[in-house]
């Protein structure tokens, strides 16, 4: 970073008025940034100006990019994983902008569904009962609408740019409707179906409960171990040692069993699998009696002891997998139950055979999926036990029609009854509650309405498939970002079960089904479906909760049953089914959203999220769009990883480790969380905490900052003569402007511009791959190394020192004039450049630099980006870098070697110093740059005097080059404090030659000499 001149600087030794004729930088671009209170003011300049329907005026006609955003729940205030998500996307949108696409951002917003519900709930507390549908519904309406406005001010304090106005929200009529229109697309189309689904469920409210409804407290439930007799090993494959201890203990008159541990005996009705798990040791052991009882290894000693076993002994030892497919007896029914592998099985507790009832746990339904058992429900909505006559096989039912906690006792006693019960005792465990009525809940198979994943359709090509199938294909034709996401997604679609697409709410879109009164069939009509459609879209879709089927359906309308009473299927949609309709309900829709018309290829160019929406809104867009349109919604898919702290734990409030972005722009400014943005590899899981992001502030953005004013200040100066301002005029000569052609440059400032072009380059390309984290190091590099430590340190002299003007007929003077506009021509394409290049990142401070730019007008995020040919041509700079890179090295070992003598007290600043360099004769290259450039070196270096010699000793084994400093020679100029051998001039005796045509080209007063030139 250059310094600000101080006491310290050339001049400031001369006669006062001698100082005075330094042109030092002066810039109104303040150093303190002052974020927070200048932000703001911004914001409502660029609010003003319509920049955001500026930029889209501008780029109309443009080829189209299009990014679709996925909507953010609108639930609380924004979080820094939403800052990350929504600065990322406008990086893009921003880039692309300036690259020169039209590219429009629409946000959206997510608001219907069981959170928002919830909370509004607990605002209502008892008064919701006395609420009909409608008015719970407005209160959610309302209460969304407060967070999409809270979240939409939070993320336009940001910097973001889009639509602001004119969002997308998945609860707008039309929104509503559309998401309708996508269902009965599907619905017409046969992928939909009823089946049953495990769901937590209150038998007191007789309702599902979703995750968020559950609450855990200590419960009391019975444990029992339970044994099950292994009945045939037929099936079973690659375990011979099964067979052999199975044919060993029946030829004995023995059984062999496996033991099961529950805490819920009501769901032994529903048992059809004992799962092992594949990868788990198990073992046989035979006991007094001479059973045999098969258990998990690692908890074998546990269960010998709660379930009295005595003495055992080990007979055999066998992987779980081996167990698949083994049949079992039930208990108490007539029943066989297969022998199952599963993942979740665990060695924490229990015997490592677990008892299935894929009615009554998710895992277990999941397993019951996989082996194909039956699906049935065991127990009814009021928790009853049911259906055991179905499937018992003539066992006695005590327990049918208990509910299911009373049954526990009753089936109890009849595993005791059936000899199969071998440890029952009570255990207080945290168990789940109803968070309405504070009863324990339980887990219950439930009718749902399901997509199913292997329905039979068409492909484009006219081939019949799958669902999954095309899904599966589709996956193909997208780019995946980080690549790693198409086998992750496609691995969901592969194993994913069926969409269970409903949901026992109130706050969303109806599943708008008129079943018959009767036989149950829903009404399968495309007219009836196309008015409900409208329907919603005039009333919204409160309408299926104000209406009644009367008022809907025409007169007349008959089921295929003869039937004409119908009632309202009032289960809603999973809201990722209203999220995923978004590429109906928006890009089909809004001309904002769409690639141009006639576009072969109308899908987005880009969706952008959070990696866990491979699993949520990736998929359900996905899935929604091959229904709707047999293709995928998007050409390629980003995704950014978790927002941790630096120990890698979740930023949380309870961890003490929360970081409100709102707070950060609000003391550090917006800029500095788009900082933090750009800093991080969004692909990999990011950092943040509140030090580092002050250390992004104090130190990388104080920097940059820094360096613009210094950048800024080199481009107006003021003439002492007539107390006249001037600010650099970037236009050629020719046309009135101060700028230098390229070919006239001065070779420095030609170096520094072909290094800004190659930056350029490279920004640009990681821009184009999304590599905001490249930028950012890029930057840094360039600003640290090219222009602090190098272009602008050796540009003071230049700068400040050189005429401001010429006489005319003056060559010396205009010479010395034009290699100061040379630098001001080079230092206004790099601010130029720079502000462009960060704008997309810095949009605040970009902005505010190119404003401070002379002879710029509007916005920097109405300008494209500058290209490397904008800065220097680059086919004419090969040999420029070439000879730099030479340059470069040798004047690091001057520097070297100045630093040494400065050390050793042998110089004072550098710019007392004479440099020689000595060229071994067998560096004629070396040799040959040297010269080329000799009358740059001293600038270079920041010397005084450079001496260039050859030198023969050691042939082949020397130093290419030896660079030596020592006090230089001759006088030192007043001004510029240079060393040279000049005569004093009699107007300014004081001065070297060419501070002498400085001050003669401003008509500076000549003086006489107090003490002619120091010695
Ligand atoms: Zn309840
Ligand atoms: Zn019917
Ligand atoms: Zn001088």
């Amino acid at each position: 970073m250059p310094e600000a001149p101080d006491q310290n600087s050339p001049g400031s030794k001369g006669p006062k008025p001698l100082k005075s004729t330094l042109n030092l930088p002066q810039t109104a671009f303040p150093m303190k940034a002052g974020l927070p209170i200048h932000e703001p003011l911004r914001l409502k300049q660029w609010q003003d100006s319509d920049l955001y329907g500026q930029i889209r005026r501008a780029r109309a006609g443009s080829p189209r990019y299009i990014l679709h955003d996925g909507p953010p729940y609108a639930n609380g205030a924004i979080h820094l994983g939403h800052a990350l998500n929504k600065t990322l996307k406008d990086f893009v949108v921003k880039t692309k902008t300036m690259a020169g696409f039209d590219a429009p951002y629409v946000p959206g917003w997510d608001c219907h569904g069981l959170p928002i519900e919830i909370k509004v709930d607990e605002q209502l507390g008892l008064k919701k009962l006395q609420m009909d549908p409608v008015a719970v519904r407005q209160a959610c309406r309302t209460y969304a609408q407060k967070y999409l406005d809270l979240q939409r001010s939070q993320f336009i304090r940001m910097g973001v740019f889009g639509r602001w106005a004119a969002p997308y929200s998945t609860m707008d009529p039309v929104y509503e409707a559309r998401i309708a229109e996508t269902f009965f697309h599907f619905f017409e189309r046969g992928f939909f179906y009823k089946g049953l689904k495990p769901v937590s469920w209150c038998i007191h409210d007789r309702t599902a409960l979703a995750e968020a409804e559950v609450e855990y407290e200590m419960h009391t439930s019975p444990s029992v171990y339970v044994r099950y007799k292994l009945t045939s090993v037929a099936d079973i494959k690659n375990f011979a040692a099964a067979t052999e201890i199975f044919k060993r203990a029946t030829v004995f008159g023995r059984d062999v069993y496996t033991i099961i541990w529950t805490t819920t005996p009501w769901t032994l009705p529903a048992s059809l699998a004992v799962a092992f798990h594949p990868r788990f040791e198990y073992v046989a052991l035979q006991v007094e009696s001479g059973d045999v009882y098969i258990v998990a290894a690692e908890l074998a000693p546990q269960v010998i002891a709660a379930c009295n076993l005595g003495e055992t002994k080990e007979i055999a030892r066998f992987q779980g997998l081996a167990l698949d497919r083994a049949s079992f007896h039930h208990p108490f029914l007539e029943r066989e139950v297969l022998g199952v592998h599963a993942d979740y099985v665990t060695a924490d507790q229990g015997t490592g055979a677990v008892h299935t009832a894929p009615a009554h746990g998710v895992d277990d339904f999941a397993t019951g999926k996989r082996y194909d058992l039956p699906e049935v429900q065991y127990v009814d909505n009021a928790g009853r036990q049911i259906g055991t006559e179905r499937f018992g096989g003539g066992v006695p039912q005590p327990y049918e029609g208990l509910t299911v906690f009373k049954s526990n006792p009753v089936i109890i006693e009849l595993l005791k009854e059936k000899g199969a019960l071998l440890a029952v005792s009570n255990m207080e465990h945290s168990y789940p509650h109803c968070w309405r009525c504070h009863k324990p809940v339980i887990t219950r198979a439930t009718e749902q309405w399901f997509i199913k994943m292997d329905t039979e359709m068409t492909a484009p090509d006219g081939t019949s498939t799958t669902f999954r199938q095309r899904a599966l294909e589709e996956i193909k034709t997208v780019t995946w970002d980080p690549a790693w996401g198409q086998e992750r997604i496609t691995n969901m679609v592969l194993t994913r079960p069926d969409w269970c697409i409903s949901r026992q709410k109130m706050w969303g879109v109806p599943i708008a089904v008129f079943l018959c009164g009767k036989c149950g069939e829903p009404l399968r009509s495309p007219e009836i479906n196309k008015s409900i459609v409208a329907l919603f879209m005039r009333e919204s879709a409160d309408a299926w909760f104000i209406r009644t089927p009367e008022e809907i359906l025409p007169a007349g309308t008959a089921c295929v049953c003869g039937h004409t009473d119908f009632r309202k299927e009032m289960d809603m949609l999973d809201v990722w089914f209203d999220a995923g309709s978004s590429s109906h309900a928006v890009i089909d829709f809004d001309p904002d959203v769409q690639q141009a018309p006639g576009d072969p290829d109308p899908r987005a160019d880009l969706y952008a999220e959070g990696g866990d929406q491979h699993r949520g809104w990736f998929m359900s867009s996905l899935l929604c769009s091959i229904g709707m349109h047999n293709r995928a919604p998007f050409k390629s898919v980003a995704t950014f990883g978790w927002t941790l702290d630096e120990k890698g734990r979740a930023l949380s409030k309870s961890l003490g480790n929360f970081i409100d972005p709102v707070a950060i722009m609000d003391t550090l400014g917006g800029d500095i969380v788009r900082l933090w943005v750009a800093s991080v590899d969004f692909r990999e899981d990011v950092v943040a905490s509140q030090p580092l992001l002050k250390r992004l502030a104090e130190e990388i953005y104080r920097k940059l900052r820094n360096t613009f004013r210094f950048l800024l200040g080199a481009l107006s100066e003021t003439d002492p003569s007539t107390g006249l301002a001037h600010d650099f005029d970037p236009r050629p000569m020719a046309d009135g402007g101060d700028g230098i052609a390229f070919d006239a440059m001065q070779p420095i400032d030609q170096y520094i511009l072909a290094r800004t072009a190659e930056l350029t380059r490279k920004i640009r390309a990681a821009y184009e791959a999304f590599e905001f984290h490249r930028v950012y190091h890029l930057l840094n590099e360039f600003l640290n190394s090219e222009l602090s430590a190098f272009y602008l340190d050796v540009l003071k002299d230049r700068l400040y020192t050189y005429p401001i003007k010429f006489k005319p007929g003056n060559a010396e003077q205009q010479a010395l004039y034009l290699a100061r506009r040379s630098a001001q021509t080079a230092i206004y394409k790099i601010t130029d450049a720079l502000a462009r290049l960060t704008a997309p990142i810095l949009s605040f401070t970009a902005d505010e630099v190119y404003q401070s730019l002379p002879h710029t007008q509007g916005s920097v995020h109405l300008t494209l980006f500058p290209t490397p040919e904008d800065l220097a041509p680059i086919a004419h700079t090969s040999q420029l870098i070439a000879d730099w890179e030479i340059l470069l090295r040798v004047r690091d070992s001057v520097l070297r070697d100045l630093e040494k003598r400065r050390a050793e007290k042998q110089i004072g600043k550098s710019i007392d110093a004479l440099v020689e360099i000595e060229v071994h004769v067998d560096h004629p290259d070396i040799r040959e740059v040297l010269d080329k450039y000799k009358a740059q070196l001293p600038e270079l270096f920041n010397v005084s005097q450079v001496s260039v010699q050859s030198y023969s000793s050691n042939p082949g084994h020397a130093l290419p080059y030896i660079a030596l400093a020592m006090p230089a020679g001759g006088k030192k100029c007043e001004r510029c404090w240079r060393f040279v051998w000049d005569e004093p001039t009699t107007k300014y005796p004081t001065v070297c030659h060419r501070c002498a045509e400085a001050l003669d080209a401003i008509d500076f007063p000549p003086y006489a000499a107090t003490s002619s030139m120091e010695k």
